[in-house]
């Protein structure tokens, strides 16, 4: 298995980014994976396309990248994000909007199954929120490793041999009889009660999430300046 570093949920958030991509640069691993949503909520959409498609050995389509490429219905999102989703779509440049609209929904990657919200039904955007759910998730992969992200909170839930689900909210082993959804967490908008940005590191046989502290008021300044709406720039202080 080669390693990597896997990173969802940038939206926009560009010193989130780099300090994400500084810390991977030490971390020794093979390449960069990205499971979807670089723009939305944030102040600097096109910046974070430019390096996320110079950085990022894959790619897929988040929610946010489908609504703002006329993909997914802007009214199932919340308020706030329709506001930033109509800010966005009047700031990205074309070669930006073309590439969102060209991103798959799912790439399989030797042993990894990647998909933004859930293998199941990757366009309907739905969340892994209780065991049952993640169990009848878990038929809908024939890979290891399903990596996911959209929830903001980064976990690892393991299915074992025996056919039990659990949990991890810092690292866990890959044991050969195990399956695993792993979920990177947000590098633009915790929403665990973290600041730090999140990702993981998947290297040596072991699965690692890692948290960085960046410049968060650099953030709320930019969007302060975009105007966008202070419910987004206070959360991203509290990680809630
Ligand atoms: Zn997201």
């Amino acid at each position: 298995m080669k390693s990597c570093a896997v990173i969802s949920d940038v939206h926009a958030n560009l010193a989130a980014l780099e300090a994400i991509l500084e810390s991977i640069s030490k971390d020794g691993v093979d390449r960069t994976l990205f499971l979807g949503d670089a723009v939305g909520y944030g102040p600097e959409p096109n910046e974070c396309l430019d390096l996320l498609r110079n950085q990022a050995a894959v790619m897929v389509m988040g929610n946010h990248d489908s609504m703002v490429a006329g993909k997914s219905n802007i009214m199932r999102a919340g308020v706030y994000a329709r506001e930033v989703i109509g800010w966005t779509r009047d700031v990205i440049s074309i070669d930006n909007l073309q590439f969102l609209q060209k991103l798959p929904l799912v790439k399989y990657e030797e042993d990894f199954h990647i998909v933004h919200a859930t293998p199941r039904e990757p366009g309907e955007w739905n969340y892994i929120r209780t065991r049952l759910e993640a169990a009848r998730n878990f038929r809908y992969f024939n890979t290891a490793i399903c990596l996911t992200g959209h929830s903001h909170e980064p976990q690892i839930i393991e299915l074992t041999a025996k056919g039990a689900v659990a949990y991890s909210y810092r690292k866990a082993v890959i044991k050969p009889d195990s399956r695993f959804i792993v979920n990177a967490g947000s590098v633009g908008q915790p929403r665990d009660g973290i600041p730090e940005a999140s990702y993981i590191v998947i290297k040596n046989g072991l699965i690692e999430i890692k948290r960085v502290a960046y410049d968060i008021l650099v953030t709320q300044k930019k969007m302060q300046e975009a105007g966008l709406p202070s419910y987004l720039i206070s959360r991203l202080s509290t990680g809630k």
